[in-house]
């Protein structure tokens, strides 16, 4: 993705989407991340009359780091942003699957040393199904929890 770029985001830069809970390339950190659109804008008597250099950026929510989004990956993103879940929901069903994770991942990795990541999966859609349907997030959510457990390339 290349070198991010540093700027006190958020106040400038106008959030147009949420892209779900990803590693932050700079940070190395599990968090939140979001798609950002920054643009020139020209104003007369504080109002804005033209607007001009429409950027897509993809920043996160905890360093602030931020990528210029260009071509297919552009497209990818804002895809991804239009079916994956809202921030409170995604919270939500991060805390569920980690918490069974944690419950669940040392008996089950001294049961299956060869695979644990699969049965990990299917045990959290089985503590989890009967509240929350969607077992395609639920798969993903604890796919990209373990990974972030399983991370050698921890945050610095
Ligand atoms: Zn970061």
């Amino acid at each position: 993705m290349g070198l991010p770029v540093l700027f006190g985001w958020g106040k400038k830069g106008k959030q147009v989407g949420y892209i779900g809970i990803d590693k932050c390339p700079n940070c190395k950190h599990y968090v939140h991340l979001y798609l950002y659109e920054y643009a020139s804008v020209f104003r007369l008597y504080f109002i804005p009359i033209l607007k001009w250099n429409k950027k897509l950026y993809l920043v996160c929510s905890k360093c602030d780091a931020a990528w210029e989004l260009n071509g297919e990956f552009k497209e990818e993103l804002i895809e991804e942003s239009l079916t994956s879940p809202p921030m409170e929901t995604t919270t939500l069903l991060w805390n569920k699957v980690g918490k069974v994770i944690d419950e669940n991942l040392d008996i089950l990795m001294k049961k299956y040393p060869e695979d644990f990541i699969s049965p990990m999966v299917e045990t959290c859609i089985a503590n989890l199904c009967d509240e929350i349907s969607d077992i395609v997030s639920i798969r993903k959510m604890s796919l990209k929890y373990l990974e972030m457990i399983l991370d050698e390339d921890k945050p610095r």
